[in-house]
């Protein structure tokens, strides 16, 4: 017990004078989350799900932002759908469903998807070069839910995203991917409830549809997220 209380005061005293640093230097250790750039959420790629706006210039301009990002020294995360071919927000998988249907699922508005991101197939791959990616968090493995948050599922299983940034130091969080309106919108909020401060870059996302985007930045918005329309590092920075 005096070893955990000598133990518990070391730690106190480093906190303080970390904290003094990282307060002095006026900025929180930054992480990226890039999510869910994949073949099938991309016109690039001729995806199931292809998102407007997802042609190979958009996808070469989320490698090139990652890749200044990465030679800036901050950590790249990045999420991948990874669905087996039995999951419930296909609508294949619901009799006489057809694609973007809405039905009730775990108490939830589902929107029924075309299959999408199923494991080990082309579709799933993550786009940009992998070699800039420190650690890639795969989600919606469970038939049973689906994961628009590469924090947590909707049943509310983690991931493991949560506790690998904390093991790394990172307080803020830069966001950006496919789709505004659904897996970025839900991992960024997801960030900002786990205690994050949270940065979306919108030029470097795309969306399902404008209006569930507009309505997903103004929601952001109102939940304290910052959102920013190009990787403006003052600004991240400042933030
Ligand atoms: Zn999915």
């Amino acid at each position: 017990m005096r070893y955990l209380g000598l133990l518990m005061v070391g730690f106190a005293i480093c906190n303080l004078l970390c904290g003094g640093f990282v307060m002095a230097e006026g900025h929180e250790k930054i992480g990226i989350i890039v999510v869910d750039v994949q073949g099938d959420f991309t016109r690039f790629k001729d995806g199931s799900l292809a998102v407007e706006g997802t042609d190979e210039a958009y996808v070469r301009s989320v490698e090139s932002a990652t890749k200044r990002l990465k030679d800036m020294g901050y950590p790249i995360y990045a999420t991948q759908d990874w669905h087996p071919k039995e999951h419930l927000s296909f609508y294949t998988n619901h009799k006489g469903k057809k694609p973007f249907d809405v039905i009730k699922l775990n108490n939830k508005d589902q929107v029924l998807w075309p299959p999408h991101c199923v494991q080990d197939t082309p579709g799933a791959e993550i786009l940009i070069d992998k070699g800039l990616i420190k650690t890639i968090v795969k989600k919606g493995m469970d038939p049973n839910f689906d994961s628009y948050s590469g924090f947590q599922d909707d049943g509310g299983k983690k991931t493991g995203l949560d506790q690998m940034l904390k093991a790394d130091g990172i307080r803020k969080l830069v966001i950006y991917g496919i789709a505004t309106d659904y897996c970025v919108k839900a991992t960024a909020v997801d960030g900002v409830n786990a205690g994050y401060k949270v940065i979306v870059v919108k030029g470097l996302c795309r969306g399902v549809a404008t209006d569930t985007s507009n309505k997903a930045l103004e929601e952001m918005k109102e939940k304290g997220i910052l959102i920013i329309e190009d990787l403006d590092m003052e600004k991240i920075k400042a933030f």
